[in-house]
């Protein structure tokens, strides 16, 4: 019987909300494949490409050291491959960040990469959508894990499968999985975190606390107008609290927004949860100078 192979893309410097990708993967498949590429395409010429932490070896060791039992079977399994190219591999034609110079072939899906994170970000899912296409191409898995972190690249991939017509992976093997966060304070793991000072890594909880507040009205029957009033409320106390205690990290909200969980229109400000619906609730603020994320599906 053909082998199942199940890829997980990342940029590296691993943490466990990668590893809980892996061990899904591991779970589920014969073979799994990581690829660790930090993608020059999904960077704008302002961003943190050249600073963007890069552990390729320590990497290589945690996932040596990862394992998880097949479902079903008392085999442990480990990751099978670590697919590490180099820019020119995946550019052959060349990459450079400003979008007018670039010469090739790039992957955009249309009216779904201007909302939400893309408001700040208007070029960064055509890179994702275009690395994760050669990723597919290379791999060509039967299987492939995003994190729920990244809600909208998550979806985004998901449509680009679909209208790709792909078949490896087909849509509905595109799993989604559930974020994985710091068990004290429920900050959501990322590479990036390593960019925090004390100071801002103490603040950076704040949105998750925002969210969840605003979750709970949601779920209560508010309408998004008082959803959001909720977040920013919850938010605004967090930050003055912080500053009383002198913390001094920048802070400055990016947005907080809900958004149609299949258009990613934004929902009227009158809109109340309905028996079944899911949105997303979603937003950013940049803590230092780094943006800390939460982004969720609100049942
Ligand atoms: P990155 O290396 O940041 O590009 O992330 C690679 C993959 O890991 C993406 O699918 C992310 O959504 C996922 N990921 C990153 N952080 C987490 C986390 N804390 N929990 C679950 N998945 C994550």
């Amino acid at each position: 019987m053909a082998q199942t192979v199940g890829f997980v893309p990342t940029m590296g410097a691993l943490h466990d909300g990668h590893l809980s990708l892996v061990k899904k993967s591991l779970a589920e498949n014969d073979l799994t494949v990581v690829s660790i590429f930090v993608n020059p395409a999904q960077f704008a010429p302002h961003e943190d490409l050249t600073s963007y932490p890069r552990t390729l070896p320590k990497d290589i060791e945690i996932l040596e050291n990862t394992r998880s039992p097949g479902a079903g079977s008392c085999e442990t399994r480990y990751p099978a491959a670590v697919f590490a190219p180099t820019a020119n591999e995946m550019y052959p034609s060349g990459i450079v960040l400003e979008i007018a110079e670039q010469k090739g072939a790039f992957v955009e899906v249309k009216g779904f990469s201007h909302q939400m994170e893309g408001q700040t970000r208007p070029t960064f899912f055509r890179g994702v959508a275009t690395v994760v296409t050669k990723l597919f191409n290379v791999i060509q898995p039967t299987n492939a894990y995003f994190g729920q972190k990244d809600i909208q690249q998550a979806l985004i991939l998901k449509r680009l499968v679909t209208d790709l017509l792909m078949s490896h992976p087909t849509p509905q093997n595109l799993h989604i999985v559930p974020t994985g966060r710091d068990l004290t304070d429920g900050l959501a793991l990322s590479s990036r975190n390593l960019y925090l000072s004390p100071a801002g890594r103490k603040v950076a909880p704040t949105l998750r606390q925002a969210l969840l507040a605003a979750e709970i009205a949601w779920n209560g029957g508010a309408t998004k107008h008082e959803t959001l009033v909720r977040a920013i409320t919850v938010m605004d106390a967090a930050i003055r609290r912080a500053h009383r205690e002198g913390l001094t990290a920048g802070i400055k909200l990016d947005y907080i927004e809900m958004n149609d969980t299949k258009t990613f229109e934004v929902l009227d400000a009158q809109a109340r949860k309905t028996e079944g619906s899911t949105v997303i609730l979603s937003g950013a603020f940049y803590v230092d100078k780094t943006a800390a994320h939460r982004q969720y599906s609100a049942g």
